[in-house]
């Protein structure tokens, strides 16, 4: 039997004429073409020395033959490493030094740059472009299809996606065949997907959420998938009239909202599907006015896949993330020894089940210290569990900023700005923002009698940092406020300025 996740998509390839994947500008994959494409790169990868277990890093544009390369590397026994697109060199340079991969796929705007870096760990450099040029496609379109998917164990690694720590640079979460296999098998039930459902895809590939829950969940299930570059409300709005599900962050729907066409578009449209970030009760609310559907909210992190959902036929409650998926265990303990908590109790949410990740790569103590002894995974979220079985989110013990669904993990912000001369100390914080749910927002402490500005702080750090980490505002203060630990006190900062963007005069 043969534990590769990839094995058990193929299953849905006999239906080979099936629309797989449809970018909407007439890029249409069937089921038959991504067994030929993937069978084809894979054998690109091997022919560059990819065995199985290499990582495989990849940061190239979101398309068709970006998927395709991801069932590649799965058929190839290797590990997949998708890297956010916005990551500047020096932020990838990062990644391949911890990941030491022995391919790196980028695009070809990038390829001089980056091939210095992969070859100070030996890692050969393709490239792919959005358009399908570059050289991995030129390999591939010569190279045979047919490729004898490689035997995997469920323990062995399918992925590795990195995550991070607000006490440290980032993570990166191992993930299992069977972490995603189960994963995607339980959402399938959860969710009723099946071979006549049609998804709209808006979500960036490099994250959990668009690329394991969005394409896992439809290639288990036989489902097509409408490919979006971006996300582009009108015409999401205008593939409502023939498809049948849409996921999404919470900013999906509030600028869906936004728009006076959303109303009476589609008939076929049978469910919406919100997480990576919370979604205001008056969001859930106004769309449901608006379109008699009540969106369905589940909870999930890079480290765990789904853990929680709003249930498919039972009550959609806003404000809350639902009940444990099937096979998942989800507990609420006091964050400080871990004891267990009881109805309505706030403490740390934990979680136990087989999607839960492997491990992070390569740092042991990291991985165990956010395990319990029983083998519960410490979320770093905080939370309660209600009388009825209902996950409420109440806040992230981590301090991570998650701003349009990207998260932002302050500490790698602070260091760049505390590097400046004239900057004594930084710190950085997620403020309430109509648009983003949080704006990234930095409060700085000069040093005594330098004027560095807010425009000069933006522009020296703006090339080291993807452009969604960037402060949308940089705060002066005299000192920050510290606890008698010396803890800097971020809870006083977020209060302090928590209407700068509600009410942009203040501040
Ligand atoms: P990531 O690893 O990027 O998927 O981020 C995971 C984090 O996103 C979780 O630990 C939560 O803090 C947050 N998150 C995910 N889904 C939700 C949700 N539905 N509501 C609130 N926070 C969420």
């Amino acid at each position: 039997m043969n534990g590769n996740l990839f094995s058990y998509i193929q299953d849905h390839t006999r239906d080979a004429s099936s629309v797989a994947l449809d970018d909407t500008n007439g890029r249409i994959c069937t089921y038959g073409d991504l067994l030929g494409l993937s069978g084809q790169i894979a054998n690109v990868l091997v022919e560059r020395g990819v065995r199985p277990g290499d990582r495989v890093m990849v940061q190239v544009e979101k398309s068709v033959m970006a998927v395709c390369l991801y069932l590649a590397t799965l058929r190839a026994g290797a590990v997949f490493l998708p890297l956010n697109t916005a990551y500047t060199h020096y932020e990838v340079e990062y990644f391949v030094r911890d990941a030491e991969p022995a391919l790196l796929i980028c695009d070809p705007s990038h390829e001089q740059a980056l091939s210095q870096i992969a070859g100070r760990v030996g890692a050969r450099i393709d490239t792919l472009a959005a358009d399908e040029s570059g050289s991995l496609f030129e390999a591939a379109s010569v190279a045979s299809p047919t490729f004898p998917t490689i035997i995997r164990q469920p323990d062995d690694l399918a992925a590795i996606l990195y995550t991070s720590g607000t006490t440290g640079r980032s993570k990166g979460a191992m993930l299992t065949h069977a972490n995603l296999l189960s994963n995607a098998l339980t959402l399938v039930e959860a969710w009723k997907f099946t071979k006549r459902d049609i998804l709209i895809h808006a979500l960036p590939i490099y994250h959990t959420h668009g690329l394991f829950v969005a394409i896992n969940v439809s290639l288990l299930s036989g489902a097509a998938i409408k490919f979006l570059r971006k996300f582009e409300p009108d015409l999401i709005i205008e593939l409502m009239k023939e498809a049948t599900v849409l996921m999404g962050v919470p900013t999906f729907y509030v600028r869906l909202l936004q728009s006076p066409q959303l109303d009476n578009t589609w008939s076929g449209m049978r469910l919406f599907i919100s997480g990576s970030a919370p979604l205001l009760a008056e969001t859930h609310a106004e769309w449901q006015r608006r379109t008699g559907h009540a969106i369905l909210e589940r909870y999930g992190m890079t480290e765990t896949n789904m853990n929680t959902s709003n249930p498919y036929d039972g009550e959609r409650v806003a404000g809350t993330v639902g009940l444990a998926l099937p096979g998942v265990s989800v507990r609420i303990s006091n964050p400080d020894d871990g004891t267990p908590l009881g109805i309505d109790e706030i403490g740390m949410i934990e979680v136990k089940g087989p999607n839960v990740f492997a491990g992070y790569w390569r740092l042991p103590e990291k991985t165990a210290a956010e395990m319990r002894p029983d083998g519960f995974f410490i979320t770093g979220d905080l939370g309660k569990i209600d009388q009825r079985g209902y996950l409420h989110i109440l806040g992230r013990g981590k301090d991570l900023v998650i701003t349009g669904g990207f998260n932002v993990y302050p500490k790698e912000i602070e260091e760049e700005i505390d590097a400046l001369p004239g900057v004594v100390e930084s710190a950085i914080i997620g403020l309430p923002h109509p648009d983003f749910g949080e704006g990234v927002t930095a409060v700085v402490v000069r040093s005594p009698g330098v004027n560095i500005g807010e425009d000069d702080i933006l522009v020296a750090i703006h090339n080291r940092l993807a452009r969604y980490k960037l402060p949308k505002r940089i705060l002066f203060i005299e000192a920050l406020p510290r606890n008698t630990m010396g803890k800097v006190q971020k809870n006083v900062l977020r209060d302090n300025f928590k209407d700068l963007y509600l009410h942009p005069a203040v501040g």
